[in-house]
């Protein structure tokens, strides 16, 4: 799915430079590299604050523990996204309401977001899934309407661009309250272990956010809130400030697969392309593809796989379906859009490595397994 490895041989000589230098000078955590990496994204982002963190999870659940969201508070998400999202709301005992996507973009449809709007609801989780931004400007006019938090669970799409009616162009991740993101290795910005990040442009949450990942603690010793021990370590961040470097290179070269994939497929009657987002740019954490209904996925996995090709279902059950989300508020049916997708989607090889006579492989064993 990912080819890490030769991703890894184009920045070798700088990578493995700044992983000596911190085996050499022992600063394996808080290292210089992970301020740097801090200011490096911050620019990028042209986001005022960046907290590095241990992870995408850890992110989000630090995200929400600063927003002092109180057991009962009502988070709404939604139902088709990695399980991340919906853990940290259970975890601190939070209500997850789970809301259906729209069948094109796979987001979170805001339709049903003002559903369920409650006076208990306090936050809205968009999910900006497989890489393009959900619809920011209806969720945050939603979002001042009712007085709600928004928290980006930007895991997906670092990088990707959002631009609203006007013209103005943000960075996904720093439109809403908070951003969260996630460093592992197969993310669009990964490292060589666990990483993550949580960006906010409001000063006052920044220093929170800050505390809480580090024990609650604003001096040293002094603990003013409960925390969690969450950091981004010095060789991870070495990685991610090489390879920030090249995240937009990164994202062309998705986004020429993407290109390439689209036209295979495009006299393909049983295969349904992605839809790109009009509102945002898409940086192809996945390529996914809708089957028609006459296709076996499992059986055509299994021939892809024969055939050398890994293809992955992202995600087979919808997180309402799952034992730990089972809730009285929910049940079977209820999200038809997701519980579609979840029995219909494939996602094919996608990263940066991808050259066209791979490609053409791919599409080639796709389209006569499909047509
Ligand atoms: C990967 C991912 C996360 C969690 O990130 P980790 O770093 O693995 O904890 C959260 N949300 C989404 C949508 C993700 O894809």
């Amino acid at each position: 799915m990912v080819d890490l490895k030769g991703q890894y041989e184009k920045i070798k000589t700088e990578v493995d430079a700044g992983i000596q230098e911190v085996i050499n000078s022992t600063a394996f955590i808080n290292g210089p590299a992970v301020k740097e990496f801090q200011a490096d994204l911050e620019a990028y982002l042209h986001v005022k604050h960046v907290i590095p963190c241990a992870n995408g999870t850890d992110a989000l659940q630090i995200a929400m523990m600063a927003l002092d969201l109180k057991p009962g508070d009502e988070v709404i998400t939604a139902s088709f996204t990695y399980v991340a999202t919906a853990e940290v709301i259970g975890l601190l005992g939070l209500t997850p309401v789970l809301v259906d996507v729209n069948p094109d973009t796979f987001d979170i449809d805001v339709k049903a977001i003002e559903k369920n709007i409650t006076p208990k609801t306090k936050a809205i989780v968009p999910v900006h899934l497989f890489g393009q931004c959900a619809d920011m400007e209806a969720i945050m006019a939603l979002a001042k309407k009712h007085n709600l938090f928004v928290i980006e669970d930007v895991a997906q799409a670092i990088g990707a661009d959002y631009t609203f009616s006007d013209g103005r162009k943000a960075k996904a991740g720093t439109i809403g309250t908070i951003g969260c993101t996630s460093f592992f290795p197969s993310k669009n910005l990964g490292c060589y272990g666990d990483g993550g990040a949580i960006y906010t442009n409001d000063d006052e949450l920044a220093r929170k956010l800050k505390m809480i990942a580090h024990h609650g603690q604003s001096v040293q010793y002094v603990h003013d809130v409960l925390g969690v021990n969450s950091r981004l370590d010095t060789i991870q961040a070495v990685v991610l400030k090489a390879k920030l470097k090249h995240l937009d290179e990164y994202a062309a070269a998705r986004n020429r697969a993407a290109a390439f994939y689209d036209q295979a497929f495009s006299s393909n009657p049983n295969l349904k392309t992605p839809v790109r987002s009009k509102k945002s740019t898409h940086v192809f954490h996945q390529y996914t593809l809708q089957l028609g209904a006459g296709i076996d996925r499992a059986k055509l996995r299994e021939q892809l796989s024969e055939r050398g090709i890994p293809a992955m279902i992202y995600y087979p059950i919808p997180l309402h379906m799952q034992n730990a989300y089972k809730s009285d508020r929910f049940k079977a049916g209820d999200f038809p859009v997701t519980e579609k997708l979840c029995a219909c989607v494939l996602s094919l090889p996608m990263h940066t490595e991808l050259d066209n006579e791979t490609l053409q492989y791919i599409a080639d064993q796709v389209n006569e397994l499909t047509k």
